[in-house]
């Protein structure tokens, strides 16, 4: 499995998808966005964690519970759409107390609760490992829907927040997803392109250049970094959570100008759409400008 790495096998797998015709986007999004109505799209996305790979017993169960519901919801903020019903799956293994389990659900109902997800079913089996899996339904304005495709060279890209460390600062079991920023956006400066940030900025960053077949020379000054973190960290360090996204030049002056007079709002311009399809590039201090190789997160 890991000689074919992640984003390889869900390449070889695509070939299964069935597509009915309420399907408008199947794989290869943050969700999949399936026709709802006239005026809107519903969202739905999967996501799974696994004790050891994704969390340990060690880590308290109810930020892993939190952790379990939120990267879902922040799959929905992605699109552009608000998070609506969730069903909740769990693999147990023999030794894992019901207190322990409970206070996993506890997690994801103040998640719930907090980003108005209704919680109304799942399943429970037996397990080696405690396995949660998190499916969430959410909805769309078909206006303010926002993919993968669609940025163009000349673009401004954006992230929401600071980046990198996620993992060994324990950010990644308490972070917020960013609903409310996605909306503000879609809402006021229709982003061309958007997704959430959780193989690291880098290697995310090539999903939407790929998808929308243009490059970037992002600005290695302007990249937002935690404290104690690297620029190598916050490039390529995995689930920060935070959205990546891009806004046409007048637009995104409009959203710089914004959040100067709104600090509330991070909304952090790091780079440029280039029409050198699938190329990254890096501008130094100095105005240097590099091609840029990374190594992801890998999940695998
Ligand atoms: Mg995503």
């Amino acid at each position: 499995m890991s000689s074919v790495g992640e984003f390889a096998l869900i390449d070889r797998l695509k070939k299964f998808q069935t597509r009915g015709a309420s399907v408008v986007l199947g794989i290869g999004d943050d969700t999949a966005v399936l026709e709802l109505d006239r005026l809107r799209y519903q969202l739905f996305t999967t996501d799974m964690l696994v004790e050891e790979v994704h969390f340990t017993r060690a880590m308290p169960p109810k930020r892993v519970g939190h952790k379990a519901m939120a990267c879902s919801v922040s799959d929905i903020a992605a699109m552009g759409g608000v998070p609506t019903v969730a069903v909740i799956s769990i693999g147990v293994p023999k030794d894992l107390s019901t207190k322990y389990i409970e206070q996993v659900y506890a997690g994801m109902n103040a998640c719930a609760r907090a980003f108005g997800v209704s919680i109304v079913g799942g399943d429970t089996v037996k397990a080696d490992k405690f396995i949660i899996n998190v499916a969430l339904l959410g909805e769309v304005e078909k206006k303010y829907l926002v993919t993968r495709v669609g940025a163009k060279p000349g673009d401004k890209i954006f992230v929401t927040g600071k980046l990198g460390g996620s993992l060994s600062s324990g950010r990644h079991l308490t972070f917020t997803p960013r609903l409310k920023e996605a909306r503000f956006l879609v809402e006021h400066f229709k982003p061309t392109a958007m997704m959430d940030i959780s193989d690291g900025v880098a290697g995310d960053l090539r999903h939407i250049l790929k998808a929308s077949g243009v490059g970037a020379l992002i600005d290695v000054e302007k990249i937002p970094c935690h404290k104690n973190v690297t620029l190598d960290q916050a490039l390529t360090d995995g689930e920060d959570f935070e959205l990546l996204f891009t806004l046409p030049f007048t637009r995104a002056r409009k959203l710089v100008e914004y959040t100067k007079i709104h600090p509330e709002w991070q909304f952090i311009e790091a780079g440029t759409v280039s029409s050198m399809s699938g190329k990254i590039q890096m501008k130094d201090k100095a105005g240097v400008v590099r091609s840029f190789h990374l190594t992801a997160f890998t999940h695998f």
